[in-house]
């Protein structure tokens, strides 16, 4: 799903940061999304632990959010 203007960063959404990581990729997925957020680098697999607060100023770019909320996989 291609996120519209006012996508929201949420849990499983792949952003991109104004700053890179080190390994050259910039592109991150949202691993856990609460007062403390983790973001896992898409290069190299590393988790980084950031602010919810520092990462929503540090996203510059949001790639993809999830198709769905998650509650669909209830629905059995
Ligand atoms: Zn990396």
């Amino acid at each position: 799903m291609i996120p519209g203007p006012g996508a929201e960063i949420k849990l499983g959404s792949i952003v991109v940061l104004k700053k890179g990581h080190p390994c050259g990729e910039n592109k991150w997925e949202i691993v856990r999304f609460g007062v403390d957020c983790k973001i896992k680098c898409l290069g190299c697999g590393r988790i980084v632990l950031i602010d919810r607060l520092e990462l929503k100023k540090a996203v510059k770019k949001i790639l993809e959010v999830p198709a769905s909320a998650g509650t669909d996989q209830e629905n059995h």
